[in-house]
């Protein structure tokens, strides 16, 4: 149908990317991209006439999202040549601007392109050895300048590495250690490196890919003290197994793996530093109070518990839930990846599992109806009676009742 409304409008239009990529590769993308050689927002609307769908539209970049009812995207952009307004047939500028536009691509593997108008629909064109590179398993720009003009492609090269298995190319890593050397990271913002490395820190081979960004210098420009050693790699891997022990209570409960890692990734910085560099890289305003309150929090409460927990008796429930009380989930994973200690393992996972749901039953109103007056008293009532719910002294809303009582 694309290819129809395409040929419609005497457009081009092209499946590019990822897809086509992930697509050879026989992976799932779900991720559709279509390129349009003529104007994309054009190309959007008309679609849209054909079927339910709405479309977004970004004028300013020529690009329109095709939003479906069951919440299914696909992204249009527009591939244009100033020069060159209408489909000539001449072979030479036959895809002339999907070309153009393809070149401004990171690697190779991502420029291969099918074709959707119903003439020569399915057709693939590979224009820089995409093919060829998929073959080989390997990660290559396309051409000598790369890196210095888009110094994000760095931590690209290094998460299409990772994630797919592929080997950076000889030529391509060369062109990679003279960008480093030429300090060309320091041009791009603090968010781009975010952005990027978010993503980074989200493959499943994490650990890898941040010994290869170490490998290729990358990560001293997030913070000259950041690296990944031996110490920071083995956090990683108990980060890892926090997070697949968190899976597997399926709570349900949406958390954020990439940033998990990135506290383990601040593991060697001071309290300081990891506020600086969490400030550049421009983290949200709730994230960037997690590294500033929660996570020096977590490092003393680590300090005070290592310390504790070779001590007898052990902590009442109660107890537990206070000092955990209130810590984003992902700090709590934080600690259980740095937690050493058995007894600290297992009193998180008891505020985890268990602790951080209890909730009591009475409310203010049934407090005034007990004959209490509405006051700060309250609220010492409810922590009270919390801390009996913990220490299971108390379990019904009759037990609650007795206990306010008494
Ligand atoms: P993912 O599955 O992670 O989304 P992807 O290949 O779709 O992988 P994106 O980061 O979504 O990657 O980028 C979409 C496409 O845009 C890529 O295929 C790539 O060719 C192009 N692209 C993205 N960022 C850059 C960049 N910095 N330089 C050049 N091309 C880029």
């Amino acid at each position: 149908e694309f290819g129809a409304v395409a040929d419609q409008l005497g457009m081009q239009a092209y499946l590019v990317g990822g897809f086509v990529r992930d697509l050879l590769l026989r992976q799932q993308n779900l991720d559709v991209d279509i390129v349009v050689e003529g104007d994309g927002i054009a190309f959007a609307e008309a679609f849209a006439k054909t079927t339910t769908c709405r479309v977004r539209t970004h004028e300013k970049f020529g690009t329109a999202v095709i939003v479906f009812p069951d919440g299914f995207k696909i992204d249009i952009a527009s591939a244009r040549l100033e020069y060159y307004d209408k489909p000539a047939a001449l072979p030479q500028v036959e895809h002339a601007s999907i070309r153009h536009d393809l070149y401004r691509r990171d690697f190779t593997i991502n420029t291969l392109t099918i074709s959707l108008n119903p003439d020569h629909f399915g057709q693939m064109l590979d224009f820089f050895g995409g093919q060829r590179d998929l073959k080989d398993k390997a990660i290559r720009v396309l051409h000598n300048l790369s890196f210095i003009e888009d110094p994000t492609r760095l931590f690209r090269a290094v998460r299409f590495e990772q994630r797919l298995g592929f080997k950076i190319g000889k030529q391509t890593e060369r062109l990679m250690r003279s960008a480093v050397q030429l300090r060309s990271v320091k041009q791009i913002s603090g968010l781009r490196i975010l952005h990027e490395l978010k993503q980074i820190l989200d493959e499943s081979r994490v650990v890898a890919a941040l010994g290869r960004l170490d490998q290729f210098d990358l990560l001293t420009f997030i913070d000259a003290k950041l690296h990944f050693d031996q110490s920071t790699a083995s956090l990683f891997v108990a980060a890892e197994r926090a997070s697949s022990w968190f899976d597997l209570l399926y709570t349900g409960e949406a958390y954020r793996r990439w940033l998990l890692y990135l506290f383990c990734l601040f593991d060697n910085l001071s309290n300081k530093g990891a506020a600086k560099v969490s400030r550049w890289l421009g983290m949200s305003p709730a994230d960037h109070t997690l590294v500033l309150e929660q996570l020096p929090k977590a490092k003393m409460l680590l300090k005070r518990l290592r310390h504790r927990s070779s001590k007898l008796p052990h902590p009442q429930n109660s107890e537990i839930y206070f000092w955990f009380d209130g810590l984003a989930i992902e700090i709590i994973l934080y600690l259980m990846a740095c937690s050493d200690q058995e007894n600290l393992r297992r009193w998180l996972s008891l505020y985890t599992t268990e602790l951080r749901k209890e909730k009591i039953i009475l409310n203010g109103d049934d407090l005034i109806t007990l004959g209490f007056k509405p006051g700060r008293s309250f609220q010492e009532i409810f922590i009270a009676l919390l801390k009996a719910r913990l220490n299971q002294e108390i379990q019904t809303r009759d037990d609650e009742i007795g206990f306010v009582k008494a």
